[in-house]
């Protein structure tokens, strides 16, 4: 395939990793970013400690992707937690597992593994075209870009989209490339917030006093869309509107999902895992003694600020002199959740490229020579590195199935 180019269209983990494959096969690889640099988002999450993936075993693993986990296991087979965490090595970074079983580089760092692996695309001679916006192609099949010397075009051989999702669009992702790709003929399932925080509305004095603050040690109850009640152990925390946080995220894809079929849903906070019912209705049915109920609730059930004005969002005066009730409240606080947080706040996307759409080296069938890879498919998984190692493994696949056409032609 001498002279044979790849175009690979944005440069975050996906489109760099489909870089990397492209360019160790021999292809001439141009990397188009709209961004003035590469991969923003992965340098965001890099913030809280760059999670690159999780030590859970397979199939343990495949099973966070849900619906999607025949597919994206066929992903895996090719480039999975353990390939992720060698090639980091590969780069200079060595990883470790945390004690929830999280991947992170030893810094927990992502600029000096992002600036390494650009560095060494580079010297590979990776082509970097950053401030090229993609607008679609031409009706010749010529590549448009928006660039600061106005429109550029450019034919090549082969085509990696690897676009991203439409959370944090200001990092560069905007899924403006749905419509482009539905207008080709490729179906896209609309994005949606994926690790989201919902909307609950607070009364003004929640919101006033408690805004911000982390709600620790509660086990969550709810029920995905198929009626199935599960429960988990966690931290989230009250925001301005609602509710955020690892625990929410985790279960952002059952609640979004009843939230879509029935206009709002339900879910309950243990807020006293420690204790039964009976302990706390028997505590709390002793004389006051001058006591207010709140230093009553702190002394008796342990439950801090936060918990105690949950209870007075949710349970009015008569409500809250029964300590059965409260009792029950404690052990079971319902939260009616309104809508998910817009897509722009949310950690990743759901929707995208239906792999339908798409053959098993994720071509387009309706687009033969463009591939796609990374959150720009339709798949979703909770926060864990599991996101990142899928981002991964596409791009490496997208660019393997490219190399093969490249080299057939
Ligand atoms: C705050 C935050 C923290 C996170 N933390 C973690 C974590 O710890 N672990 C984890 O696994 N995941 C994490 N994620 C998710 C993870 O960062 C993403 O899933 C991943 O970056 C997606 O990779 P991607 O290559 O598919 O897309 P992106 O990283 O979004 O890259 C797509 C690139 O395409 C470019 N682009 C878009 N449209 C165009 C266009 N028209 N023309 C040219 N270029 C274009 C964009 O500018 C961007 O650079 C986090 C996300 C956020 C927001």
């Amino acid at each position: 395939m001498p002279n044979a180019t790849l175009s690979i269209i944005g440069g975050g983990p996906a489109g760099l990793m489909a870089a990397e494959t492209a360019c160790a096969a021999g292809l001439g690889v141009d990397l188009y970013e709209a961004m003035g640099s590469v991969g923003r988002k992965f340098l965001i999450a890099g913030k809280g400690g760059l999670n690159l993936t999780h030590s859970e075993p397979r199939p343990a693993f495949d099973a966070r992707y849900r619906e999607r986990q025949a597919q994206i296991g066929r992903w895996l087979d090719g480039f999975d937690a353990g390939a992720l965490r060698d090639w980091a090595r590969g780069q200079g970074i060595d990883t470790y597992v945390g004690s929830s079983g999280r991947v992170f580089p030893m810094d927990r760092k992502a600029a000096p593994l992002l600036r390494g692996w650009v560095r060494r695309l580079r010297d590979a001679g990776v082509r970097f075209h950053v401030h090229h916006r993609w607008l679609g192609w031409t009706e010749q099949g010529a590549l448009r870009f928006d660039t600061p010397e106005g429109e550029r075009r450019v034919d090549a051989d082969a085509v990696v989209l690897a676009l991203g999702g439409g959370s944090w669009p200001q990092l560069g992702s905007d899924g403006a490339w749905q419509d482009l790709l539905r207008a080709r003929g490729v179906e896209v399932a609309p994005l949606q917030p994926a690790n989201c925080g919902f909307d609950i509305g607070w009364s003004e004095f929640m919101v006033r006093r408690h805004a911000g603050a982390p709600l620790k040690h509660v086990v969550a109850h709810w029920q995905d869309a198929a009626g199935t009640g599960h429960s988990r152990q966690g931290e989230c925390v009250i925001s301005e509107t609602g509710i955020e946080g690892s625990l929410v995220y985790a279960l952002s894809a059952d609640l979004r999902e009843c939230i879509t079929r029935d206009g709002s849903t339900q879910l309950a906070f243990d807020l006293a895992p420690g204790r039964t019912h009976e302990q706390l209705q028997a505590a709390l049915a002793r004389p006051a003694g001058g006591r207010s109920l709140g230093e009553r609730l702190r002394r008796l059930a342990g439950l801090d600020a936060v918990k105690v004005a949950l209870l007075h969002e949710v349970l009015d005066q008569a409500q809250l002199a029964d300590a059965g009730l409260v009792a029950s409240a404690i052990k079971r606080l319902p939260l009616r959740l309104l809508r998910p947080r817009p897509l722009a706040e949310a950690i990743s996307s759901a929707g995208g490229v239906r792999l339908e759409a798409l053959d098993d080296s994720l071509m387009c069938k309706a687009l033969p020579g463009v591939w796609c890879a990374g959150e720009m498919l339709d798949w979703e998984a909770p926060t864990g590195g599991y996101l990142l190692t899928a981002c991964f493994a596409s791009g490496q696949l997208a660019a393997r199935g490219a190399i093969a056409a490249v080299a057939r032609a």
